[in-house]
């Protein structure tokens, strides 16, 4: 009874969670029907994604399962999902409630750390290849420095994405 009470316990304050961030606020709507993962293009092509499944485990108040795993950063935010649901659960809204939670928390892939470090180092996330470098001069282009730096610096400490512990998974 008493490890009962707990469970309950335990999905409601995920759920209210889910619920009390930005995009997060449907979810408990949501009656496991499946048109969403009929509907995804990500979960065509692989097992590891399913958006029923991903609400399913965090409506059971799966946390640490769901915060932990890949499953929330294979979305494409294509929004085919939230467009069909009949419960009109903004589902690829929810998935970004759910990445927000599990940044805080320090669940970050890694090439979103690198991500984050080349736009607060460079101001942008993909890194100039040495092949690009090579090859602007040849079509009479200079080389690419970072711009616009102090600007974004301000978007960024303004934002607090700046003070986020953007450490790489299993860094020490
Ligand atoms: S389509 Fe909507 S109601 Fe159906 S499983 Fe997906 S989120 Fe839930
Ligand atoms: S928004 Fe995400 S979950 Fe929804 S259909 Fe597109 S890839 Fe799938």
């Amino acid at each position: 009874m008493e490890h009962e009470k707990e469970r309950k316990t335990s999905e409601a304050a995920f759920t209210d969670e889910i619920r009390s961030q930005l995009g997060g606020e449907t979810i408990a709507l949501c009656y496991q029907c499946g048109t969403c993962a009929s509907s995804c293009p990500v979960a065509k092509v692989t097992e590891r994604y399913n958006p029923r499944d991903v609400i399913r485990l965090s409506l059971l108040g799966q946390k640490q399962e769901v915060l932990s795993s890949d499953a929330i950063w294979l979305c494409s935010s294509c929004y085919n999902c939230q467009e069909r649901c009949p419960q009109k659960v903004e589902i690829a809204d929810v998935i970004y409630a759910l990445r927000n939670i599990a940044i805080k928390e320090g669940h970050i892939p890694n090439i979103y750390s690198e991500f984050a470090a080349g736009l607060m180092n460079e101001g942008r996330i993909v890194p100039i290849s040495k092949f690009v470098e090579k090859k602007r001069p040849e079509y009479g282009l200079p080389p690419l420095r970072p711009a616009g730096l102090d600007a974004l610096k301000k978007i960024l400490t303004a934002t607090g994405f700046d003070k986020i512990q953007w450490k790489k998974e299993g860094a020490q």
